[in-house]
């Protein structure tokens, strides 16, 4: 993506009482609807309620009226709300993000109103300060809230914090409230954040370290728009980096955003900044309350939150002053959202950063494809950590040639692996075996028959989770208990599951390691991400010799006697038809072995694989990144697709089979507007995963030159066909992954 250039047409800011104005709505509507502006007239962009027949919608005044009804025949505004208006940079990252995904405007103003109760006035609150008065008669309780409140000067707390603090009853200060002595008011709930800090303790920076934070700082000083990659070892000290950055931002007087990939590293996260600066920053994803939820997007619009850390959709907050975006881990696939509206966060951050003249930086260990080419054109800049923390090296990589092996068929640890295992555990450290595959084995086959069992509603195997004591399909969510005959030919007792999962390869090694203590780390084992944390504290602080763990480990969790990763399975990733995956297994194996010794202890990183010639497993041998992402480069470059061309993904699905595959040889027939730009179709055919939920699935691929206006030739081509009732379409521009 590249910048524009701002304001491109002129509105008049504010409209009279009774000026036509033009309200996006939230509603599923195609355009804009006309009110006349209220009593008190309103600003360009404030949030409003509007009557839509008989129901009071939410709204934002997006600019003059069309002008199309008589004025007469207008209704008005019922009330602006009590909300900093949507600034025109924000309207303008909507109408573009909106152009970009091809997503009505309506549902980007719902992604960009996530607040409970917006239209509500701010819920007051009571709080308690010292009082002038004195109490006629100090008793000791009484005596005890005093000091608590000297104590803590000018500071305001709630009944309960108070009486707590105090050791007292809360009768003890409503007594002190009849006397004067303590005064209770009335307080906005939504409280400002508390002020960060960029002078507070910094920590101090290697030489490497020192340079990138400081050309990041002059980045965030120029007030322009840039991106850069971060790009860091594991360990390299890539947080402290951009926290520098933050630092700067907040110098300046202006908002700075980091967004993470998972909640369970928000809590780590939080306490590293609270450290640097001296205060929390907001946090804003599905994790916190809606009453933070509220104050963390009204802050955010009021410019009383100078540092917020969140998930992707944080990107669409009414930011007042946006001056930083961090994406960390940006190459991570839970950055693009996969329902509903279908957009990459790190090209949104990248586009809403390039109107509001804000930095970007894209931190990571192992960049996607996209960023990386980007980086080398020369559009984005990039900055290399390439030392560990505290002198570790990255581990070395070795590949177990598992054709050399021989293993009995319920067995997934080899000799050589066994043994380097033994060996930690003698010396004290920890190992963690790698598997990429929640449950307990992945197919369930009968022995009779050789049926396997699959979900009713999706062309998907079922997977077994002996923890649950259930059958799981990955897909929908669908569980049945494990049947004790085989549903299709009747044998009893002839199930048997086939291939690992994390479960089963936990019973392995507890017989191959019968005194160890063994973990298992698998998002479905925790009931909650507190839970999780617990767990990754335990593990941290020593309490297991042996870790077994998802792709959940790969992210960032700080292991410090870790030294020796075993991946169970290094070809798993290979399979499959996905364009990216070369891209992704050398992504999580280097990530996943980038866990191990991190401390002054080296590492080592031991890869099972039945192919160790397959190129992306000697690039990751070898450790020859840059020579990866050349080849890799060039593969795609030939067969032009992305960063090289452009791609959109059409899935058709409906319960009807016949319905998608008639709608979708029609498309694949009248495909001209497509044509007209140079573009091919491919498809209809059967999507990789042809049912989910018991609707059928039909996918169209589209291939452009890059530079060629894929969106409007879509919009153009799509508008052409009228859907059937049930029949959903969605169209995922740069599709991450292809089910
Ligand atoms: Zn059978
Ligand atoms: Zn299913």
């Amino acid at each position: 993506m590249t910048p524009v250039p701002r304001n491109p047409e002129k509105h008049p800011s504010f409209f009279d009482e009774g000026d036509v104005v033009g309200v996006l709505t939230t509603q599923p509507l195609d355009r804009r609807l006309d009110y006349l502006a209220p009593e008190g007239g309103c600003f360009a962009g404030a949030f409003v309620e509007v009557p839509l027949g008989p129901r009071k919608v939410l709204g934002v005044v997006w600019g003059p009226g069309e002008g199309t009804f008589a004025r007469e025949k207008l209704r008005s505004v019922i009330r602006v709300l009590d909300a900093a208006p949507m600034r025109e940079e924000m309207r303008e990252f909507l109408l573009r993000a909106a152009d970009y995904t091809l997503t009505p405007m309506p549902a980007m103003l719902r992604l960009a109103t996530r607040s409970p109760e917006l239209g509500d006035p701010p819920s007051m609150r009571t709080i308690y300060r010292l009082g002038e008065a004195e109490p006629d008669r100090m008793t000791e309780a009484r005596s005890k809230v005093i000091a608590v409140l000297e104590e803590f000067g000018d500071a305001a707390f709630t009944l309960g914090e108070l009486a707590e603090m105090a050791g007292v009853s809360t009768g003890v200060v409503k007594g002190l409230v009849k006397q004067g002595a303590v005064r209770e008011e009335a307080s906005p709930r939504d409280l400002p954040y508390p002020p960060l800090d960029p002078g507070s303790a910094a920590v101090e920076l290697t030489g490497e370290q020192a340079a990138a934070a400081e050309a990041l700082r002059a980045g965030v000083a120029s007030g322009a728009y840039e991106t850069t990659l971060l790009k860091g070892v594991t360990g390299s000290g890539k947080t402290e980096v951009y926290l520098e950055a933050v630092a700067e931002c907040l110098r300046q007087g202006r908002q700075a955003l980091v967004l993470l990939p998972e909640i369970a590293l928000t809590s780590e996260f939080l306490s590293r900044v609270e450290a640097r600066f001296g205060a929390r920053p907001a946090e804003w994803h599905s994790g916190i309350t809606m009453t933070e939820r509220r104050r963390c997007w009204k802050m955010a619009g009021a410019g009383r939150a100078q540092f917020v850390v969140g998930a992707r959709s944080a990107l669409f907050l009414p930011f007042r002053e946006l001056g930083l975006i961090v994406v960390d881990e940006e190459h991570d696939t839970s950055y693009k959202q996969e329902d509903g509206v279908l957009y990459n966060a790190r090209d949104m951050a990248v586009l809403r950063a390039s109107i509001c003249g804000a930095q970007v930086v894209l931190a990571s260990a192992t960049p996607s494809l996209e960023t990386w080419a980007n980086a080398e054109a020369g559009k984005y800049r990039r900055l290399d950590l390439t030392a560990r923390f505290g002198e570790a090296v990255m581990p070395q990589m070795r590949a177990i040639d598992m054709r050399a092996e021989t293993l009995p068929a319920t067995r997934w640890i080899s000799e050589t692996l066994r043994r380097a295992v033994e060996a930690r555990i003698a010396a004290g450290e920890q190992a963690l075996l790698f598997l990429n595959r929640r449950g307990y084995a992945p197919v369930t086959i009968c022995r009779a028959c050789g049926h396997q069992i699959g979900c009713d509603h999706c062309d998907a195997r079922m997977v077994e989770h002996r923890f649950l004591k259930r059958l799981v399909c990955h897909q929908c969510g669908e569980t049945k208990p494990i049947p004790a005959t085989c549903p299709s030919c009747g044998a009893e007792g002839r199930l048997a599951p086939v291939g690992p999962g994390v479960e089963r390869l936990g019973e392995e090694v507890s017989a191959v390691f019968p005194e160890a203590r063994v973990k298992v780390l698998s998002s479905d084992l925790f009931g909650s991400a507190r839970a999780l944390k617990a767990e990754i504290e335990a593990i941290a602080a020593g309490e297991a010799d042996i870790v077994i763990g998802t792709q959940l480990v790969a992210k960032g969790h700080n292991f410090p006697l870790l030294t020796l990763v075993g991946v169970i399975d290094a070809d798993l990733g290979l399979q499959g038809s996905d364009l990216r995956a070369a891209e992704r297994t050398f992504q999580l194996m280097r990530q996943v072995a980038g866990r191990a010794g991190r401390r002054e202890k080296p590492g080592l990183a031991l890869l099972q694989t039945y192919q160790p010639e397959h190129p992306v497993i000697r690039a990751i041998l070898s450790g020859e990144e840059e020579a990866f992402w050349r080849a890799e480069a060039e593969e795609r470059r030939q067969a032009g697709v992305p960063p090289y061309g452009r791609m959109a993904g059409i899935i058709l699905s409906s319960p009807n089979v016949q319905e998608v595959f008639d709608l979708g040889g029609e498309m694949a027939r009248r495909s001209d507007p497509l044509r007209r730009i140079g573009a091919e179709v491919y498809g209809p055919a059967a999507a990789p995963i042809a049912r989910i939920r018991g609707r059928h699935r039909v996918r169209l691929l589209v291939r452009a030159a890059k530079g060629s206006p894929l969106q409007s030739a879509l919009a153009e081509w799509v508008g052409q066909f009228r859907l059937p009732a049930n029949l959903r379409l969605s169209v995922d521009i740069d599709p991450q992954s292809f089910y």
